[in-house]
């Protein structure tokens, strides 16, 4: 067997569709690897349009009773998947980390954050309150109920395997949608286990498909839905690129959209900050899944009283961090996705050093496999860099000095991107003026991890919109409907 579990039955190969495990129609199927060594761990189907199109006629099928099922039913239904995944922890976390390379550690960690998302839903379901508005005369009665979307395709990365997608499916079911979901073409094993779990769980016919493919073939399967209106929704979660691309091409059809998408944070740390504090944030937030977090601090901005003492905190922090396969016991940082995931964090850390930046750790490749790069510290950057305006997504923190909070915040804003921002201060104006300045959709103060299922989770500007998680995270999945009764005097 490829990869040993527990089960052995939650290693799917198959697409999901209609209630039935099944092959592409062209029988195509695509090779997922291990990104710790290169080698091959497994065949998946690699689907086509017709496969796609095949998912929206079970999904638009199965709507028109599971809308009607009372949200308790579905409720019910989400708690029943909730107890499966977490009595399949570890499991899941085996393919988690096999298939996406992080520690088993955070693997689990990541089960219990995406469980935590169904566990949640499950909760709202039941609370899809409408309103009543008093009306002008007696003659009448207003109404506002919430009505589900209709069939939602689901989008996802590859750096979060499970708690993406279950972010999406848990609400769309909570709301009383139909689902397709297309996982990223690393990592389509867990999303095949977590929907495995959701058929045992009882999901209804139809209600939940899969449908997998390679990235050659992903334009024509996400094609497919774009043109058909019986698609009333894509969730994505991805690049801006690929967001703005969804975003055009629905347009025909005028499908609501969730884009959840990249990032550019910045991490300020004032010289009033509690320095230790602002080390160990950075650490959480910037090292978790080997930095390929969209809410990764890309930008790390230090005052320039504060600067030298918070780089050598810093530098000795990240020269400690041990490298390894996920499933070590002491790896922390594992390797990344792929190869041009290693070879974009190379080209900005060599940008970065011809135009002036100091290396103060890292800064290699790791030859223990494919794709491992050294957790990497750069002093002096500067906004000349290429890593000061895109993602790096990896392992790599670079400081940049500055001197006030006016010069700091103009910066931090300068990016088209918007989803999460971080600062380190003691000073009480300063945290109310930055948090109200800062433009982006989460803001952390004096706190580096940030992500809760009750927590609205997204971003503005080019990082989209739409909320995933709390109470705002089910209106995605809702109409509001206004009904108005007369003659009633
Ligand atoms: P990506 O290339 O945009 O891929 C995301 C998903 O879109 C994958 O399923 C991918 O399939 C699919 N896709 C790719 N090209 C497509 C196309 N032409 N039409 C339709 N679908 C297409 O992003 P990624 O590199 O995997 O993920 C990293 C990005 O996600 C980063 O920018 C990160 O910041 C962002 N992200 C954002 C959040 C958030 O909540 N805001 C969370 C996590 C990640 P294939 O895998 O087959 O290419």
């Amino acid at each position: 067997m490829a990869i040993s579990l527990d089960y052995p039955d939650l290693l799917r190969v198959d697409n999901f569709i209609g209630g039935e495990w099944q092959g592409s129609v062209t029988a195509a199927r695509y090779a997922v690897y291990d990104p710790a060594t290169g080698n091959k761990i497994v065949d998946v189907v690699d689907s086509g349009a017709a496969d796609a199109q095949a998912a929206t006629a079970e999904a638009h099928r199965a709507f028109e009773s599971w809308r009607l099922q009372p949200a308790a039913v579905r409720a019910q239904l989400l708690k029943r998947w909730h107890a499966l995944i977490l009595q399949h922890t570890e499991d899941l976390a085996r393919l988690i980390s096999r298939e996406q390379g992080k520690p088993m550690a955070e693997a689990r960690g990541e089960v219990a954050y995406g469980a935590s998302y169904v566990d949640w839903f499950a909760s709202e379901a039941v609370r899809s309150y409408g309103d009543i508005i008093p009306a002008a005369v007696r003659s009448k009665k207003m109404l506002v109920t919430k009505e589900p979307v209709g069939v939602v395709v689901a989008i996802t990365p590859w750096n979060f395997p499970l708690a993406m997608i279950a972010r999406k499916i848990a609400p769309a079911l909570a709301a009383g949608c139909t689902v397709i979901a297309k996982p990223a073409e690393d990592t389509p094993l867990t999303a095949l286990a977590l929907v495995a779990l959701a058929e045992q769980a009882g999901v209804p016919r139809g209600v939940l498909n899969i449908v997998t493919s390679s990235r050659e073939q992903v334009a024509e399967v996400v094609g497919a839905w774009l043109k058909d209106s019986r698609v009333r929704k894509i969730t994505f979660t991805g690049s801006t690129a690929v967001g703005k691309l969804l975003a055009r091409d629905s347009a025909d059809t005028l499908k609501r959209l969730s884009l959840e998408l990249g990032g550019n944070a910045p991490f300020i740390v004032f010289e009033d900050a509690d320095l230790d504090a602002a080390v160990e944030g950075l650490m959480a937030a910037k090292f978790r899944n080997g930095g390929q977090t969209c809410v990764s601090p890309n930008r790390v901005y230090v005052q320039a009283s504060v600067y030298d003492a918070f780089a050598d905190k810093l530098s000795t922090r990240v020269s400690a961090l041990r490298v390894g396969p996920g499933d070590r016991k002491d790896s922390q940082i594992g390797p990344m996705i792929n190869a041009r995931a290693v070879d974009k964090i190379e080209r900005h850390v060599q940008d970065a050093l011809t135009k002036g930046a100091r290396l103060l750790a890292g800064g290699q490749r790791i030859t223990d496999g494919p794709n491992y790069y050294a957790p990497t510290v750069l002093g002096d950057a500067n906004h000349e860099m290429e890593l000061a305006h895109e993602e790096t997504f990896g392992p790599v923190v670079p400081l940049f000095r500055f001197n006030d909070e006016s010069e700091v915040l103009a910066a931090a804003n300068d990016t088209p991107f918007g989803l999460a921002s971080y600062f380190y201060s003691r000073d009480v104006t300063r945290v109310w003026r930055l948090s109200e300045q800062l433009q982006t959709g989460i803001v952390g103060i004096n706190e580096g991890a940030l992500a809760a299922e009750s927590a609205p989770f997204g971003g503005i500007k080019e990082s989209g919109y739409g909320r995933e998680g709390s109470r705002y995270g089910l209106d995605d999945y809702m109409a509001t409907k206004y009904l108005c009764q007369g003659g009633l005097a």
